[in-house]
């Protein structure tokens, strides 16, 4: 699958691969205590089963949604990316910009030489 890296940006193209079970039953209302169909069909759901009627399953929306599972929430195009500068937008992957990117006016600039007493 093609994806882009949170960080740098750049498309990229990987491997998803994921194991997983799917159990599909259409008979939990005996086991289920439940008062009206979309009831069962819950239940069913927090119990990890994929509630099904007559003589097909569909399996594609368990299929879809163990592979929005599988998704990457962080892709990265290479473990340690470097992303962009922050100031002038280039990859710095592809090495240093040479732009200034510590922070001169940051709220937080005057915390940094803050030490805290060990408690
Ligand atoms: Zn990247
Ligand atoms: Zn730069």
């Amino acid at each position: 699958m093609r994806l882009a890296c949170s960080r740098c940006l750049k498309e990229y193209e990987t491997r998803l691969a994921s194991a997983f079970e799917l159990t599909y039953t259409r008979d939990v209302s005996s086991s289920i205590e439940a008062v009206d169909h979309k009831e069962v069909e819950l239940k069913a759901e927090e119990m990890g089963l994929i509630f099904f009627n007559g003589e097909q399953i569909d399996l594609m929306e368990g299929i879809q949604e163990q592979i929005v599972l599988a998704f990457p929430i962080q892709p990265l195009c290479q473990r340690h990316c470097k992303g962009l500068c922050s100031k002038c937008g280039a990859d710095l992957n592809k090495g240093d910009c040479g732009c200034d990117r510590t922070p001169l006016n940051s709220k937080f600039s005057a915390l940094r030489n803050l030490k805290l007493d060990d408690i």
